[in-house]
């Protein structure tokens, strides 16, 4: 296959030609309201995603033209879309919120690709039916934070939606203060969310609730259409892919921000990046979102509201699943398969290819001693690797992280008891370890850089970032500062939910 998308006689498709087919669009209109995006005044590229590109049958040069930055905009609209904004409902910081809905957010069908189809969405395109108080735009700030941790946690192995590019304008926004305008593509292959099932259960609308899942259930599971209860295999699913993908948040220390059940995908997709983090001076209660001051959403609690908001999807599921005691059953898969994933992974980040009974006892002394010390996740990790087993005066990358050493040296030797019943080599564990702890995880400070020279309109760190992280994994010496410590003047981010 052709890396860019090409008419039969060989000449790259115009935006306005994509073939966008329009599954969601053939759910009845109760669902949705067909609408046409805003545009925006004289858009401009800002970035684009080649990785992400790819998955649809696009190249990063075909989007910089001025006819991709137009219909990803949203100032034109391809000729086969069906654009509209979804309804849902949902629970957000634990309280029932009813209606949401998409606010500023707008379908436009989905393309075919390699891996299957995927839909495209204009995040910051205008007014819908659902903007309630809102403006339904979406500041550079913003758009920029999530292109890149998209990508970068596609690159982590990270279960999430794509981001495809960014425009901007320069438009003015009212948030704080005026800020500028952007529109960021996303895809996935369906952006439907617990709340979207929480919508009909709330309101009464059993035939819509079945509707619904019988559309996510033959397009996203047709493995599980023919089991005796599909609904609440359903729930059985998706119980354990949310565990699963929080069990990869928890062991890369990724903070959502806002886990209300709006934000949760079906499909098991981390889905709307907003006052997200990573976790740096490792602390278990840390909370990277300064709307949420109880600490609802801390790096602590992610695995606990992950099973809250899957019993809130089992809620609305019941009318279809029928019994309390299956529903029950179902949301059971979730404990124990982010028990078993996180225990994987961890595994994995030790080095340690044996499984025994007691590394539980390991890993709660790890963590003990993170909190006890606030060593920054990424850094400890990623040195942890070179650790040479029988040469502990060779420590020094790793000890040095640590003011009380003496502290690291007591976990460190039960770590290197451990590590004498494996039979891999220092340099192999090393090897093993380095693909799968990030050197270069999306700083906020990182991403502040790049956000500031975007809004003097230098783009070119946005793009540097992004093929960075694209290759986490990778040691990139000329890119070294990028794994650095946060410096002083970072201490003063925060971010919030106002994007
Ligand atoms: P979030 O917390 O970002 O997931 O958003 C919660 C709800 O607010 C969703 O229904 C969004 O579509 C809506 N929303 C957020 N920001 C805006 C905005 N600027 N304009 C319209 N709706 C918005
Ligand atoms: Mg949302």
């Amino acid at each position: 296959m052709s890396a860019s998308l090409a008419t039969a006689t060989g000449t790259a498709i115009t935006a306005i030609d994509l073939p966008f087919e329009n599954s969601f669009a053939e759910l009845p209109p109760a669902f949705y309201t067909r609408l046409m995006p805003t545009p925006l005044r004289e858009p401009y590229f800002v970035a684009a995603s080649a990785r992400a590109a790819q998955l649809v049958g696009l190249t990063a040069a075909d989007l910089a033209g001025d006819d991709y930055v137009a219909v990803f905009t949203g100032n034109t609209v391809p000729t086969r879309a069906a654009p509209l904004s979804a309804v849902y409902s949902g629970h957000q910081f634990g309280v029932w919120a009813g209606q949401l809905g998409d606010g500023r957010a707008i379908l436009l069908g989905e393309l075919a690709g390699p891996q299957g189809p995927m839909e495209l969405q204009l995040k910051g395109a205008g007014m819908t039916p659902y903007s309630r108080m809102g403006d339904g735009r979406a500041v550079l700030r913003s758009s920029i934070r999530e292109f890149l941790c998209s990508e970068a946690m596609a690159a982590l192995n990270i279960p999430t939606t794509r981001a495809l590019m960014i425009t901007g304008s320069d438009q003015g926004v009212m948030r704080e203060t005026v800020e500028t305008s952007a529109v960021c593509t996303r895809m996935a292959p369906s952006f439907v969310r617990f709340g979207s099932f929480e919508h009909w259960f709330y309101r009464d609308k059993p035939e819509q609730l079945r509707t619904l899942a019988d559309y996510v259930i033959n397009t996203f599971y047709p493995e599980l259409a023919g089991d005796s209860n599909p609904y609440t295999s359903l729930l059985a699913e998706v119980s354990r892919r949310t565990a699963h993908m929080i069990a990869h948040w928890q062991a890369v220390g990724f903070m959502h921000g806002v886990m209300n059940t709006d934000n949760m995908s079906i499909l098991g997709l981390t889905l709307d990046y907003g006052p997200f983090g990573f976790m740096e001076a490792f602390d278990s209660q840390h909370i990277c979102n300064h709307t949420d001051q109880q600490g609802r959403y801390s790096y602590a609690n992610q695995p606990q509201i992950g099973h809250w908001n899957c019993f809130a999807l089992g809620q609305a599921l019941l009318p279809l699943i029928g019994s309390l005691e299956d529903a029950q059953e179902a949301l059971a898969v979730y404990e124990p398969a982010f028990a078993a994933k996180i225990d994987e992974l961890l595994h994995a980040k030790l080095g340690l290819e044996l499984v025994r009974d007691d590394d539980h006892q390991l890993f709660a002394d790890m963590f003990a001693l993170l909190q006890a010390t606030h060593v920054d996740f990424t850094q400890f990790f990623r040195r942890l690797g070179m650790l040479q087993v029988e040469q502990p005066e060779l420590d020094a990358p790793v000890r040095d992280l640590f003011i009380d050493r003496d502290a690291f040296d007591t976990w460190a030797a039960a770590y290197r008891t451990r590590l004498r019943m494996e039979s891999r080599n220092d340099i192999a564990r090393r090897r093993a370890m380095d693909g799968v702890n990030p050197k270069y995880v999306l700083r906020n400070y990182l991403a502040q850089v790049a956000i500031e020279k975007a809004q003097k309109k230098d783009f070119s760190e946005v793009a540097k970032l992004l093929a960075i992280l694209e290759h986490p994994f990778d040691e990139q010496h000329e890119h070294e500062a990028y794994a650095a410590l946060p410096p002083d003047w970072a201490s003063h981010l925060e971010v919030s939910c106002s994007s």
